[in-house]
């Protein structure tokens, strides 16, 4: 078994699709998303037909929770909230049913599935350090945890009580240390590389491989400026931020 962990993509249909090509490409036999589907980006139907029509495990996204929600966006930034107002109007009521019946966390195998922080993920917090990924840990029961929400691909890694930040495209798993992996994002990378981001695991070859793949940025970008969407989310995709 191999797994593709993928998540934050964000309505862009040809980021979510290069990526679902090179995992296939790759021998990927089992696909599992950390939310953040829709928001930001124009194809939230069309990546949630996707994503939906995979049947992998999924867990909820904050996007996904606003977006098949009708509360108030007035605690979002501007350009986030335009984006989750316009994604809203493009959903069926179906199609945000299955949103909201999404689940904030999965186990599958022997890792589990969080947006955010296995902490009360409800909550939505952001895990930007060390420090944050300690309390995550905490909460971790199984050998890795997979997670996304700051769009940054990272590695925590928790032994002797200790967590720390492990700089590599490539992890040998080790038996008895517990690990923390934000899997990057397919849709909208902010880590200075506008690749699109995934991680394939592989659990026989206790292996874990961070993927960078190229898409049609242009194409994607052009999508958004003829929806009138914000410029911003436009610009953004090019630099990777
Ligand atoms: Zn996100």
């Amino acid at each position: 078994m191999r797994f593709a962990l993928f998540g934050d993509i964000h309505a862009n249909l040809e980021a979510l699709e290069a990526v679902l090509e090179d995992a296939s490409q790759m021998g990927v036999t089992n696909y599992a998303c950390l939310g953040d589907i829709v928001g930001y980006n124009a194809d939230p139907a069309a990546c949630l037909e996707i994503v939906r029509g995979m049947k992998c495990p999924t867990v909820k996204g904050n996007h996904d929770e606003e977006a098949a929600a009708n509360t108030s966006l007035d605690n979002m930034n501007s350009v986030a909230a335009a984006a989750l107002e316009w994604t809203r109007r493009q959903l069926s009521a179906d199609q945000q049913q299955w949103l909201k019946r999404l689940q904030m966390v999965r186990q599958v195998a022997d890792f589990t599935l969080v947006h955010s922080t296995l902490d009360q993920p409800q909550n939505w917090d952001y895990v930007s350090n060390r420090f944050d990924a300690l309390a995550n840990f905490s909460y971790q029961f199984t050998p890795i945890c997979f997670h996304g929400h700051t769009h940054v691909p990272r590695i925590y890694m928790k032994t002797d009580n200790k967590a720390v930040e492990v700089a590599a495209e490539l992890i040998e798993v080790e038996a008895r240390a517990k690990y923390f992996i934000n899997v990057g994002s397919v849709g909208q990378p902010r880590d200075g590389d506008s690749r699109a981001c995934y991680v394939i695991y592989d659990p026989e070859q206790r292996q874990m491989v961070f993927r960078r793949v190229d898409y049609d940025i242009a194409k994607a970008q052009a999508k958004i400026i003829a929806a009138g969407l914000p410029q911003m989310l436009a610009d953004r995709l090019g630099e990777g931020r």
